[in-house]
């Protein structure tokens, strides 16, 4: 420390030895007194610190204490007071002293720190441009925290707010490692290991940087986060001289912000962790796994059958199941698993540090014990069986997604392998796992690359053996495997959102090739019947798409069936119902896909919502022998035609089977029987016969 000459403003208010004390302070090489409160006349010796008695004498002079440090600058004053007039000290600071001790509470060394502390400050500040000077003391006086360090890292200055914010006391005057140690956290509580990124670092180094986040954390009180802005100091040379930083408390904005995100990474229903936090903490268990060498496993788990249950009970039991579900997985797993709902009634858990690989089978298998078992759901009993893929890190994967989508193949392979059981992800389900995600990658270039297609299947009228409407099969010609028909991609489609946009291509490509087809052939009655997948029917473009295709092609637009998914209109959801009344109101038909493939089906028959429906493949696919099947079908179609209800039947391709049908009175009958889908040119074909009376169709038939 170097020797400052230091001139003493004051009429010995304090005890005598004082003065004789500071002389001895290392820091101090030439002290002169003076009672005037005024500058000595002879200034020829270079003074650079000011001591000021702060106390009833300067009242007394006839100055306010604001005039008096004023007139005193450009020297830098350290206000002196006494313990029991601290007050004195912290209003000389206010009004513009670089700081105040307490001659009866210093130690000698503190002392010696202020004093240097004061003549480096007021250094700086006669350095400073004349607009920071300005900034600096408008910043001062701010809501905001300030804090000034030198070109060295010594704090200069911390303005009454920051010493609010942080809790320092106003007469604590950093240490020169303060630097360090301010804020050295980041906004996710890990300190920084580059101190160029300390806050205080940056602004002394020059950088102008805004909203750093970190955390001012102290032993004795709670974290505080401070956003913080910091900028370098110049003199009028523009030489950098020091940095300044402002700051405020962003504790409470943060902890709201952090609770909002907290939500949003959690599932409503269930109160698990959400897809995304779920493949976060799986990212972050397969690094802990890599580290330690130890395998993990990922399950993905689907109930079997769920989707009847929300059809028979409806959704608020269905509801109450899943939630029933992920209680049961929490109280199964070990502390260290974790698990997430992954969407619908599909589950997903991480299992760590369960020794040998094989002791994950053991654990899948209590899995699938503990969740098959009865569930009391309201006053119903149900039960429910899942189907678990398994996949191991790192064999089946190395990343989060990649071990997810290995569980859920391996799933699909339980589920087709009858389900209630647990698969594990092979080498040989790898080569579906790579042609899924081609696909995947694949359909979203689809729609732009053209490479949808539609095929159309005839329906027949049995009781005038012609051909009457076709219904649109999508079809994806894809560029490596061929044409794929719907069962290949149509769940991707659905599961990825692009159902709408393709779906939006269906309606407006089969509208516009039905319009083709009635000027051409000169059919005006020609029907097609479209496909919709559940979403669509909760998208509200929907009724605008149907809409304007119509507009487009002037189509009649009872010409134009929709087939709807029976859970559709059993569940009476508000969303689904309400577009299916402006589909109505529109004037298109609408018309009830798989019926008889669920429990319920007969009640959603009743609401005035459809005009027909389609028996589904199964029921006609053994109707020779099957005699339940051939009594469901008979009260199928009795009961429609009381409620005045058209019954089409699909997957016809017996004679017997269209004998059957004839003999129940069904109306419509589409299937191989009689014609495969086709290509739009063959349907061309088709229809021209028709109409030239030599039905290419009624080769088939009896
Ligand atoms: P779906 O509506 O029940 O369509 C009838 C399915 O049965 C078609 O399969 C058709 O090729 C097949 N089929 C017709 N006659 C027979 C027969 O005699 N025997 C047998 N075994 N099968 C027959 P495809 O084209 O593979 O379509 C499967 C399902 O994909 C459709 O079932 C429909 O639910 C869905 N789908 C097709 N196109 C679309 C579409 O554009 N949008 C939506 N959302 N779904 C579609
Ligand atoms: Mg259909």
């Amino acid at each position: 420390m170097s020797g400052h000459s230091i001139l003493y403003l004051g009429r010995g208010e304090f005890a005598a030895d004082y003065l004789g004390e500071l002389e001895t302070l290392p820091c101090c090489t030439y002290l002169t007194r003076s009672t005037s409160f005024e500058l000595p006349e002879d200034a020829s010796y270079i003074v650079d610190l000011i001591l000021l008695e702060v106390g009833p004498m300067i009242s007394q002079s006839g100055q306010s204490l604001t005039d008096l440090i004023n007139h005193l600058a450009p020297y830098p004053v350290v206000a002196l007071t006494r313990k029991e007039h601290e007050h004195r000290g912290i209003a000389a600071v206010r009004a513009g002293a670089q700081a105040y001790i307490c001659v009866d509470d210093i130690s000698v060394e503190d002392q010696d720190a202020a004093f240097d502390h004061a003549v480096k400050r007021g250094r700086m500040q006669s350095r400073l441009s004349s607009t920071d000077v300005t900034v600096l003391s408008i910043l001062r006086n701010i809501n905001d925290g300030v804090i000034v360090v030198d070109d060295v890292g010594h704090v200069l200055d911390i303005n009454p707010a920051a010493r609010t914010l942080l809790g320092i006391s106003p007469r604590m005057q950093p240490d020169p490692t303060w630097e360090q140690t301010f804020c050295c956290v980041d906004e996710n509580g890990d300190s920084y290991r580059n101190s160029a990124d300390l806050p205080l670092m940056r602004a002394r180094m020059g950088e102008k940087y805004s909203d750093q986040v970190a955390i001012y954390r102290t032993p004795e009180q709670p974290d505080i986060a401070l956003s913080i802005n910091g900028q370098g100091l110049f003199d009028g040379k523009r030489d950098l001289i020091g940095g300044v930083i402002t700051f405020r408390d962003v504790t409470e904005s943060r902890r709201k912000t952090q609770e909002l995100e907290k939500r949003a990474q959690f599932d409503e229903l269930t109160g698990l962790a959400n897809r995304s936090l779920f493949a976060e903490q799986l990212t972050r268990a397969i690094g802990r796994s890599q580290r330690k060498s130890a395998p993990l496993a990922a399950l993905f788990i689907d109930l079997d059958r769920f989707k009847s249950v929300n059809d028979t009970l409806g959704h608020d039991i269905g509801d109450a199941l899943l939630r029933q579900v992920a209680e049961r997985l929490q109280s199964i797993l070990r502390v260290g698993d974790f698990s997430g709902r992954w969407g619908g009634d599909e589950f997903v858990v991480c299992l760590e540090d369960f020794g040998e690989a094989g002791n994950a089978a053991a654990a899948a298998q209590k899995l699938l014990l503990a969740l098959s078992e009865k569930y009391d759901v309201g006053n119903s009993e149900v039960y429910v069986t899942p189907s678990i893929g398994i996949s191991m890190y790192p064999d089946s994967g190395n990343t989060a997604e990649r071990l997810i989508k290995a569980a859920d193949v391996a799933m699909f392979e339980a589920k087709k392998r009858g389900g209630g059981r647990f698969q594990y992800y092979s080498t040989a389900l790898n080569a579906k796992l790579e042609q899924r995600e081609e696909l995947e990658a694949g359909l979203r270039h689809a729609l732009v690359r053209n490479e949808f297609v539609l095929h159309y299947q005839p329906r027949i009228d049995l009781a005038t053996n012609r051909l009457i409407g076709l219904e649109a099969l999508l079809r994806w010609n894809h560029p490596r495997f061929g044409l794929l028909p719907p069962a290949r991609f149509l769940p991707i489609l659905e599961s990825s959102g692009l159902i709408h946009s393709a779906g939006e291509w269906v309606i407006a490509t089969a509208c516009r090739q039905l319009a083709s087809w009635q000027r051409r052939f000169e059919l005006p009655d020609l029907s097609i019947t479209i496909n919709l997948s559940p979403q669509q029917l909760l998208h509200n473009r929907l009724v605008e798409v149907v809409s304007r295709s119509l507009a487009d092609t002037a189509l009649d637009p009872g010409c134009i069936e929709l087939e709807i998914c029976d859970g559709d209109v059993v569940q009476q959801r508000t969303a689904e119902l309400e577009t299916l009344r402006q589909l109505r109101r529109l004037g298109v038909r609408l018309s009830l896909d798989h019926f008889g493939t669920r429990d319920v089906s007969f009640e959603s028959l009743d609401n005035g919502f459809v005009d027909s429906f389609v028996l589904d493949q199964t029921l006609i696919s053994d109707i020779e022998e099957n005699k339940s099947h051939q009594r469901i079908v008979r009260a199928a179609i009795a009961m429609a035609q009381g409620l005045d209800i058209e019954v089409a039947a699909e997957g016809v391709e017996t004679v017997r089977q269209l004998d059957f049908l004839k003999s129940c009175n069904c109306d419509l009958v589409q299937g191989f029987l009689i014609s495969r889908p086709m290509q739009s040119e063959k349907i061309s074909a088709i229809l021209r016969s028709e109409i030239a009376g030599t039905s290419l169709l009624s080769r088939g038939m009896p």
